[in-house]
């Protein structure tokens, strides 16, 4: 029965497409491999404007979790994005709709130029041709490298390389950018030039991102929120202050890694 709302007084409340869209919503998510629990009943959600760290030791199911989230790896769950319900969609269309992926040690195609090691994701995605040269451009030049479009890639010094390993990902409609280890093997000059760009990205193309990486220190100065995973359990989520003091996650780091331990269980950065 409809009642009229007295000034003052709230209708009861209907679930909101406005609070479902800006976000990636994956619960209860499980993955095993041959007996082996990879990942155990693990919730994440990242929201639109928001940077993400996602974390723990190492085979504790970070990249099988990146993968579950973009189609490639089975698993039991749900998946919705922006209140559409994704579960068990394909690459191609968790793609299309926005979710984007770097592959933890995946390098460029080096023979191809930079312009066009942007475009082959956009023809891969179905764009035409004149569509794609127009994204492409357009991320080269919010990356500030618009000059180098014609440089063969393998001739990039590694940290711009790295960097076109992201741009190109982002073509047509990113909206929840995927980092599996962005910094991996970037010396300090390098790390801190990419923490600049990340720091700017979910304005630059109003998406949510989360980024996997082992540099704890890169991790601490970037993300709002911070989700801890050891064994495919989920150890701790929130503030980054309050989840880096987390006796469990302190623990985890210890057992495996006694610098990430030091890092996280430091009382000042
Ligand atoms: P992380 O990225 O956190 O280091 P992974 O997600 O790569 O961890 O791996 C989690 C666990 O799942 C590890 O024990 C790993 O050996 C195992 N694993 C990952 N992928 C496969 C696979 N395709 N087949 C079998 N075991 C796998
Ligand atoms: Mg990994």
């Amino acid at each position: 029965m409809l009642t009229r709302s007295e000034p003052g007084t709230r209708i009861q409340e209907r679930p909101d497409p406005e609070e479902a869209a800006g976000r990636l919503r994956a619960t209860g998510i499980s993955v095993s491999f041959a007996g082996l629990r990879a990942l155990d009943d693990v919730d994440l959600e990242l929201r639109s404007g928001e940077i993400l760290g996602l974390i723990g030791p190492n085979g504790a199911g970070k990249s099988t979790l990146v993968n579950t989230l973009t189609g490639f790896q089975r698993c039991t769950g749900r998946l919705v994005v922006d209140g559409v319900d994704m579960t068990g969609s394909s690459p191609p269309r968790l793609s299309r709709s926005g979710v984007r992926r770097t592959f933890q040690n995946v390098r460029l195609f080096p023979a191809m130029t930079v312009y066009e090691n942007v475009e082959v994701v956009g023809l891969g995605l179905g764009m035409g041709h004149r569509k794609v040269r127009a994204l492409a451009e357009d991320v080269l030049d919010r990356f500030g490298m618009s000059h180098l479009s014609a440089t063969s890639a393998g001739s990039l010094p590694y940290g711009i390389e790295r960097r076109l390993g992201i741009a190109r990902i982002l073509v047509g409609g990113a909206r929840y950018v995927l980092l599996d280890e962005p910094a991996a093997g970037l010396n300090e000059d390098e790390s801190d030039e990419l923490l600049e760009l990340l720091t700017r990205l979910p304005e630059m193309f109003s998406c949510g991102l989360m980024v996997i990486e082992h540099d704890l220190r890169l991790i601490m100065r970037l993300c709002h929120r911070l989700q801890v995973i050891d064994h495919g359990r989920v150890l701790a989520v929130g503030d980054p202050a309050i989840v880096r003091r987390d006796p469990a996650v302190v623990e985890a780091y210890l057992g495996h890694d006694r610098a990430g331990g030091e890092v996280l269980g430091a009382a000042d950065r």
